[in-house]
């Protein structure tokens, strides 16, 4: 891809630096669940570009779930209503099961997903972001691994969409604002 999108204010993490955090994310979680497998559950959409590269970052027995929710519609503000589109396949009683996050915002949808995933009785659950806006918390959760913190603004690339555009773009951006100020839910 070459230079910047034109809806992109401006790139906050480049893909250089997604792609090292991504390995070091990896390494720690290498060494943290040494001698055990694990199930890492994709929250998508946004999380699956970024799920893909931390799974190959990761030298463990591994396996791959994969769980669609809806909580902001067309809109980029929480409605703090969080649905189930698609559940996950596998079972998760007795199950290391790693939940996989493009971003904590509101903290809605991590804790739904938690709460729902906990009582499924797994050994360990733990919780990875690519990013995290902790100033926009609404309900806490406990992260385990993050990959970056970020300003309370509206961020799109790597995974993070608009109205379901800028997934694929390889670093994470702010979208210019009038792109998205007057959108309605
Ligand atoms: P929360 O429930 O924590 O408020 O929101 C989590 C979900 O909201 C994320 O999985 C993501 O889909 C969406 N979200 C929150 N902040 C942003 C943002 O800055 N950009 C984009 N593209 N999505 C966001």
């Amino acid at each position: 891809m070459n230079g910047i999108h034109p809806d992109i204010d401006r790139v906050l993490i480049s893909s250089e630096e997604i792609s090292r955090r991504v390995a070091e994310l990896g390494a720690q979680i290498t060494h943290d669940f040494q001698g055990e497998d694990l199930l890492l559950v994709c929250i998508l959409k946004g999380a699956f570009l970024f799920m893909a590269d931390l799974a190959r970052a990761i030298d463990l027995p591994l396996q791959t779930g994969f769980i669609a929710v809806s909580s902001y519609g067309h809109s980029t503000q929480s409605s703090g209503v969080v649905r189930i589109m698609k559940d996950l396949d596998q079972e998760v009683e007795g199950r290391n099961v790693l939940i996989v996050e493009d971003i904590v915002d509101t903290g809605l949808t991590l804790s739904y997903i938690a709460g729902l995933l906990t009582g499924r009785h797994p050994k360990t659950l733990k919780l990875c972001t690519l990013s995290n806006k902790p100033q926009c918390r609404k309900k806490d959760v406990p992260i385990d691994y993050c990959g970056f913190v970020l300003p309370d603004e509206f961020v799109v690339g790597y995974g993070l969409d608009f109205r379901d555009f800028y997934r694929n773009l390889p670093y994470i951006g702010v979208l210019k604002p009038h792109l998205y100020k007057d959108s309605t839910p």
